[in-house]
């Protein structure tokens, strides 16, 4: 497949490529390189010692190494790949940008191999559950696809194994987003776009939209964009940046939309030209907020452009119970829900967390702060939230934050966030982990953080 602006796999035939970083997904790209022939290093800084699993993998594949540093070996090629967690700002990366070499991530060397069509789903917040959700309507439909990207399987891993019957679903972030080159999507869903991840933008939220908005700059006529019409970002830009040719179908809450997806008489309802067509009742599906309706709206528009049959999609809206850790029911105890929302690390997908529930809610609020601003969180703590647990090392900030609006109690350490909740909270409530923040302070991911939330929970 030779793609325009790219390489063609004849092309990558004995070219020298170099990938940096040994992470999953730069071991994936690395072998994907390998098997098309070209001549692959390897170059990542963690110590050898780190990468016993890695070197026995390049090793196997007889793809050459360096562990320990960037040395001047990785700019001895005229492609370098990174791998998804490798900063653009690194020296190595610089050095070899002033050098005129092509630099590109792990997705677009993947997508260079890619003979199926391609779902890329973005946005600040949503890409998990919107890819697994549209994961589950293909299977679910028999329809061959594989689901990979940001969401944990390399794309380079599963490439090769897909045919042009098959579907590549793939969550893609705006880092991944930042070293496309000829990456183009059949249906790109542009989910919403909030301030999140500035640090690595030089704090210009208009870089960042910028780079959300890579998603569809490669596409062309049989292309389809979806995006979130009620989103001002996501309209202004799409209805400006898209290519003219490509179909635009977006989802809204609030208005009947001329082409694409929304609510009207409590129904889900999707509109391709003049034929409407009744998915599924809202409160059929089993994701709930009103941020769900919009993942679920956004999955069912790419899943119907893919051709996916209404009956099966609608069943499968019933039964997608969400993604572990996303606004995921613990237990009850005591007639206090317990919900671990440990992915919540940013404003806005707190305040969606908060406006899903019309019980009273104790939340458990802080951690690593990424420079938050919570103006935007006040009104809705002020009407939803009974008190506030502040954790992680943003405590303070928090406390200051809110306790002109709601009860703030400071907490040491995680059981001892879950027992102050627990007292705090009475029967009918909520107690609720959106933390709006980075988990690093305190646990090793999000993942972590959630596992632990809720083992103590189950000891309550
Ligand atoms: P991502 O992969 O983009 O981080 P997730 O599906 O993992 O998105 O959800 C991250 C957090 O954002 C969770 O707390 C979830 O409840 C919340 N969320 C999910 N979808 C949306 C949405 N469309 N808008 C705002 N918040 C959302």
């Amino acid at each position: 497949m030779i793609t325009t602006d790219g390489l063609g796999q004849d092309e990558l035939r004995k070219k020298k490529v170099t990938v940096i970083g040994g992470a999953r997904s730069g071991l994936a790209v690395a072998k994907l390189l390998k098997s098309t022939g070209a001549l692959v290093f390897l170059s990542d800084k963690a110590p050898r010692e780190s990468m016993q699993q890695t070197t026995e993998e390049l090793e196997r594949d007889d793809i050459a190494y360096e562990f320990g540093g960037n040395t001047q070996k990785a700019l001895d090629s005229d492609t370098i790949v990174l791998s998804p967690g490798v900063p653009l700002d690194i020296p190595i990366v610089k050095e070899a940008q002033a050098r005129g070499k092509k630099v590109v991530g792990e997705i677009e060397v993947a997508s260079w191999s890619c003979r199926a069509p391609i779902v890329a789903v973005t946005g600040t917040n949503g890409k998990t559950t919107t890819t697994a959700l549209l994961g589950r309507i293909f299977a679910d439909a028999g329809r061959p696809s594989a689901v990979a990207g940001n969401i944990g399987t390399a794309f380079s891993q599963i490439v090769k194994g897909l045919d042009d019957r098959s579907t590549a679903i793939l969550e893609i972030s705006s880092f991944q987003l930042d070293t496309i080159a000829t990456f183009r999507p059949k249906v790109a869903v542009l989910l919403n776009i909030t301030p999140d991840h500035l640090d690595r933008y030089g704090h210009s939220f208009e870089k960042y939209i910028a780079s959300k908005c890579r998603v569809f700059e490669n596409q062309i006529q049989d292309d389809t964009v979806v995006y979130n019409f009620d989103d001002d970002i996501v309209r202004g830009n799409v209805e400006t940046r898209v290519h003219a040719s490509v179909r635009k179908l977006s989802f809204s809450l609030r208005h009947q939309v001329a082409e694409g997806a929304f609510v009207h008489k409590d129904e889900l309802r999707v509109r391709f030209g003049d034929k409407e067509t009744m998915i599924v009742g809202v409160d059929d599906i089993s994701i709930k907020g009103s941020h769900n309706l919009m993942n679920a709206m956004a999955a069912a528009l790419a899943a119907k452009v893919m051709g996916i049959p209404t009956a099966s999609l609608r069943a499968t809206l019933k039964n997608f119970k969400g993604v572990e850790h996303r606004l995921e029911f613990v237990r009850e105890v005591h007639g206090v829900t317990y919900v671990n929302d440990s992915k919540a690390t940013n404003v806005d997908s707190v305040w969606y967390a908060l406006q899903s529930f019309s019980k009273p809610i104790v939340l458990l609020l802080g951690g690593q702060d990424k420079g938050n601003d919570y103006t935007r969180l006040v009104d809705i703590v002020r009407k939803h939230v009974k008190s506030i647990v502040a954790i992680g090392e943003s405590a303070d900030k928090v406390a200051r934050a809110f306790s002109a609006v709601t009860p703030v109690r400071m907490a040491d350490s995680m059981d001892d966030a879950v027992k102050l909740a627990a007292a705090l909270a009475s029967p009918g409530e909520v107690v609720l982990l959106s933390p709006a923040c980075a988990s690093f302070d305190w646990f090793e991911n999000y993942e972590h953080r959630g596992r632990v939330f809720k083992e103590l929970v189950a000891k309550l």
